[in-house]
């Protein structure tokens, strides 16, 4: 993004914020969340599905953290990695208390997500302080949330970071397209929304499938930082583009 309209993005992402906490009403918690479509138990593990499918963050945050030296990079797939654990305790056992570890990793991915577009083409310091105070403004929607049982800064901080995607994603020149991204998370959001509809027609659930869209787009961001750093055309991750691209993106 050219200087300027970077800085109309950052102003109207503030304000868009403020609006959204100040003239939306709070939101709660529906319990009805945590009765999922498909609940089979196999091998004694309850959830199964929903458990298991939560595998490939693992896979995908720690490719992640072996290619990555960068602040934000490494935040995200600590995130993606970390989703790993906490979907799966969620899952075992579905509640507000649980959701908790579910939904902390997720800001972290969210989060720094979001300060790496906002930090494109500032120094390494403020890309930091950028970072430090998205990630702390992630936690702290989720704690709010535990405290007092409103869900608007965690609504901001998950679709809000998407939303503000859209404006990135048109003008940004260096960062490249991140649509897919975009894509996949509305095909997650569409796919946990139509749970039930999902797995009344096939095997498995909807929310099964929107852990896997959802691992595939921290697939995909995985991918289009590699090629946004202009190293690999094409890249496809081999032990070969591992091992050079180890070597190769090291950003403080
Ligand atoms: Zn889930």
């Amino acid at each position: 993004m050219k200087k300027m309209s970077h800085a109309v993005w950052i102003f109207g992402l503030l304000l868009g914020a403020a609006a959204f906490l100040i003239l939306a009403p709070p939101i709660v918690q529906d319990q009805a969340y945590h009765a999922f479509a498909d609940q089979r138990t196999v091998f004694g593990i309850p959830n199964f599905w929903n458990v298991v499918s939560n595998l490939p963050f693992c896979i995908v945050g720690i490719l992640g953290l072996r290619i990555f030296r960068g602040s934000a990079e490494r935040v995200l797939f600590t995130g993606v990695l970390l989703i790993c654990f906490g979907s799966a305790y969620y899952h075992l056992a579905p509640s507000d208390a649980r959701l908790v570890w579910d939904r902390l990793p997720m800001t972290l991915t969210f989060m720094s997500f979001l300060g790496l577009i906002a930090g494109e083409g500032l120094g390494a310091q403020r890309r930091r302080r950028i970072l430090a105070s998205l990630v702390i403004c992630g936690i702290a929607s989720v704690v709010w949330w535990r405290a007092t049982g409103d869900l608007r800064p965690y609504v901001l901080v998950q679709f809000g970071s998407m939303v503000a995607l859209v404006p990135a994603a048109c003008f940004s020149k260096r960062m490249g397209k991140p649509w897919p991204v975009l894509a996949l998370y509305v095909l997650a959001k569409f796919a946990e929304h139509y749970d039930r509809a999902i797995y009344s027609a096939m095997p498995v659930s909807g929310h099964t499938l929107k852990h896997l869209f959802a691992a595939l787009a921290a697939y995909w961001i995985l991918h289009w930082r590699i090629a946004s750093e202009d190293l690999h055309q094409n890249f496809f991750i081999t032990s070969e583009g591992l091992r050079r691209s180890k070597s190769r993106i090291v950003r403080p």
